[in-house]
């Protein structure tokens, strides 16, 4: 039976492009140029290949540059948030009809996802948010913290639906029977669920409740 509805935080509970990870993007480089010497270009190369490598830039810099993640962590999210981000009244109503318990799972800080859940006016349907500390600054995708969202929410993987922007964050998800939704990108055939936007995921949960017929059984 599934019980738990997590969602990644950043471009998937709001939509790429409003402003927020740009801005995350562009403090990321200052923080390389300005903490660690680089150049513009040498910054942006190596976020790239990090980005590739790692699936965060973060995960790299602490691999090769032993940045103190505390100090980036609170560097990269100094951002307005409320900025960008407005009260999405469609997808609080979404959420609220859904009877299934909600987390929060992100590869940034507690903090910022509060500010982020605030501005959208959802924060009220979150009985969890599980940050980068919990997962002792490994970020998604790495595959062994996964178990450790399931210790954390104490659930089996079958009990839960993962929402992610991320095809990459979401593959290690599926390998632990996590029911995976992909938003706004290509992944059919490799999810159980692509949607649009994030507030189609009420009509995933209703194609999850109702019941499917039996496949594979065969009369003797
Ligand atoms: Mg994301």
């Amino acid at each position: 039976m599934i019980r738990y509805l997590v969602f990644d935080l950043d471009d998937t509970l709001y939509p790429r492009g409003s402003g927020v990870m740009e801005e995350v993007r562009r403090l990321i480089l200052r923080y390389m140029i300005e903490r660690l010497g680089m150049d513009s270009t040498q910054a942006q190369t190596l976020r790239r290949r990090y980005m590739t490598e790692y699936g965060t830039t973060m995960a790299g810099l602490l691999r090769h540059h032993h940045i103190d993640p505390e100090d980036y962590l609170a560097y990269v999210h100094d951002l307005p948030v409320a900025r960008y981000l407005q009260a999405n009244g469609e997808l609080d109503r979404v959420l609220e009809a859904i009877p299934l318990r909600k987390a929060v799972w992100t590869n940034a800080t507690r903090a910022h996802a509060e500010r982020v859940l605030e501005a959208l006016g959802v924060r009220r349907h979150f009985s969890a948010i599980v940050d980068i500390r919990d997962m002792d600054y490994v970020s998604k995708p790495a595959p062994h913290i996964y178990p450790r969202l399931l210790q954390l929410l104490e659930a089996e993987g079958p009990e839960c639906i993962l929402v992610e922007d991320s095809l990459r964050n979401l593959r290690p998800a599926r390998e632990l029977g996590m029911i995976t939704v992909l938003v706004d990108g290509e992944g059919q055939g490799e999810v159980d669920f692509v949607i649009g936007r994030v507030e189609e995921i009420g009509g995933v949960v209703q194609a999850l409740g109702e019941p499917r017929p039996a496949v594979g059984r065969r009369p003797r």
